[in-house]
């Protein structure tokens, strides 16, 4: 590389900034509004006793391959993997396998008998980049694990609406459906290749691939011509076993009990091998077709074997996609950005003042107050500019006159309202206090 060429981020992948940007037609949320999310999620959790979990990004390619399934896409095509040394290491493409190995690992099941964890983080997949769908995208999501009690499939389903509910986003489609235990798998599986194998010829390059490997991906397909093929295909309702039937029915009672409303899909399989009885899907309008889901999941009683454990460990979550979710909350935006602003911007003129500023501005901001001082020796009217545009609530200016006396002039901002100040830190906090909950000024005087 030449010295004059300059470095981009790599495709499919973006940076977070203070101000939202945009990348291929794409708007990426500002830092302050991911920080807004992200607490408004942890919150959320914290009501239901969700605690958090973290887990690290470098995982064992085998954790993956096997938790998350051979011959799933994720694992077939999408994996970031390379090997050091005699190890082979995977950038974790999703959080759920990681998840049930910690929780294994650590003998988290000593500690209660049913864990609530959440996490958020990025996860990396290398799929082709587009709208909603990138190389590297961050995942927030729920496991509960250690309960194979319905209630808990409800209750995963319900917190997942209402966390969406706390952002602002009312307006999601619920799509539900039952995949049995794993004794109605391969009857069904049978049925289904049996009734495609005729029409194999008419399948995508990608559907024919998935009748010897994985055929019931091909239900998760979205192509029009393949879509009226299944119409008549078996279903797998008609496979699995009267007490998954109950279950399901237990499940859709409970979630009816609490008015969330859900449209039952015989043909939501998820693209992950892990899925056992509940599986669902949370979509919304306000994304694209293809890229239209928020969130996804259901029980996966049978990962804990895949990954070694010697018992199985029924336990059921999600995972939802945070790029999604601001794409959902593009049209309310505004609501996200929470920018703090200052609560004093110090004009600093002369050296004297920048070494007053310095010390003072210190100590207000170990007493809580959000300041902000010039560090350019810039002129008084562009450091007002300045101040202006971060949107500061109160200006003292702060030259040699204020230092001799003592004294300087305190300007609200919002009614430009002007007051003596004494130029020592209690005063100045007292004085932008008492700014911040006048309601009328007026009425003070
Ligand atoms: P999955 O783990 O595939 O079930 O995905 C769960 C959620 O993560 C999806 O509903 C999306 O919101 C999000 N997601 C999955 N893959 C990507 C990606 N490549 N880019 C952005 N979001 C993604």
């Amino acid at each position: 590389m030449s010295r004059t060429e300059s470095f981009r981020s790599i495709k499919g992948t973006f940076d977070i900034l203070p101000e939202p940007s945009s990348s291929d037609g794409t708007v990426i949320a500002g830092s302050a509004a991911w920080r807004f999310v992200e607490q408004t999620i942890a919150e959320t959790m914290d009501r239901y006793g969700i605690r958090e979990i973290r887990t690290p990004i470098l995982e064992p390619t085998a954790l993956i391959a096997r938790g998350v399934g051979e011959s799933t896409d994720i694992v077939t095509k999408e994996m970031f993997a390379f090997e050091r040394g005699d190890t082979q290491y995977v950038l974790r493409p999703e959080v759920t396998a990681p998840v049930m190995r910690a929780y294994l690992q650590h003998s988290l099941d000593q500690q209660r008998s049913v864990q609530k964890l959440y996490y958020i983080g990025p996860c990396f997949r290398a799929e082709r980049p587009q709208k909603g769908r990138y190389r590297q995208f961050h995942q927030f999501g729920v496991e509960y694990i250690g309960s194979d009690g319905v209630a808990a499939d409800a209750e995963v389903i319900v917190l997942m609406i209402d966390t969406y509910r706390a952002l602002g986003l009312t307006d999601c489609r619920l799509r539900l459906n039952t995949l049995g235990d794993e004794s109605a798998r391969p009857a069904f599986r049978d049925a289904l290749v049996d009734f495609l194998r005729p029409h194999a010829p008419k399948l995508s390059e990608t559907s024919a691939r998935r009748l010897t490997e994985n055929p019931l991906r091909i239900l998760d397909t979205k192509n029009a011509d393949e879509r009226a093929i299944l119409e008549d295909a078996p279903r797998l309702i008609d496979f699995v076993s009267g007490a998954s039937r109950d279950r399901f029915e237990r499940l859709k009672d409970l979630l009816g009990a609490q008015g969330v409303t859900f449209v039952e899909d015989p043909f939501l399989v998820r693209g992950l091998d892990y899925y056992t009885e509940t599986a669902f899907e949370l979509e919304s309008d306000l994304l694209d077709g293809a890229q239209n889901s928020l969130a996804g999941g259901g029980r996966y009683d049978l990962l804990a074997l895949e990954i070694g454990s010697k018992t199985a460990v029924p336990a059921v979550g999600f995972a939802a996609g945070m790029e999604r979710l601001f794409l959902a909350l593009q049209g309310s935006a505004s609501a996200l950005q929470r920018d703090a602003a200052p609560d004093l911007y110090i004009v600093v003129l002369g050296e004297e003042a920048e070494r007053w500023a310095s010390v003072t501005s210190r100590v207000l901001r170990q007493a809580g107050v959000r300041v902000e001082a010039d560090l350019s020796a810039r002129s008084a009217k562009a450091q007002m500019r300045e101040a202006n545009r971060l949107s500061a609530r109160q200006v003292v200016v702060v030259g040699e006159n204020e230092l001799r006396s003592g004294v300087a002039r305190l300007r609200d901002m919002a009614n430009a309202e002007e007051t003596d100040v004494r130029l020592d830190a209690e005063a100045l906090k007292a004085g932008v206090a008492s700014s911040l909950f006048v309601v009328n000024p007026e009425a003070t005087r």
